[in-house]
C-alpha cells in the first residue's frame, strides 16, 4: 500500500498529530510528507484510519 497526499491538503496537521509514525510536516516545502514509500503491513490499518480522519480526504491510499 502507498499513501499520497493530494495537493488540496489544507496542512491542518491532524494526520501528523495523530499518526506521527506515518506523516511529518515538511516546513521547507510547506507540505505533508509520508514517511514511507511503501506502507509497512503493520501500519496499513493506521493509514486507513488517517485517510478516514482527514477532514478534506486528502490522504489517498492505493494498493
Ligand atoms: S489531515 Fe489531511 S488536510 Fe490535514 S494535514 Fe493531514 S492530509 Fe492535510
Amino acid at each position: 500500500m502507498k499513501a499520497e497526499i493530494k495537493e488540496y491538503c489544507i496542512r491542518c496537521g491532524i494526520c501528523v498529530g495523530l499518526y506521527p509514525q506515518l506523516f511529518a510536516h515538511n516546513f521547507e516545502k510547506d507540505c505533508i510528507d509520508v514517511k514511507y514509500d511503501e506502507i509497512p503491513a503493520e501500519l496499513e490499518e493506521t493509514a486507513k484510519n488517517a485517510a478516514r480522519d482527514c477532514a478534506v480526504t486528502a490522504i489517498y491510499l492505493k494498493k
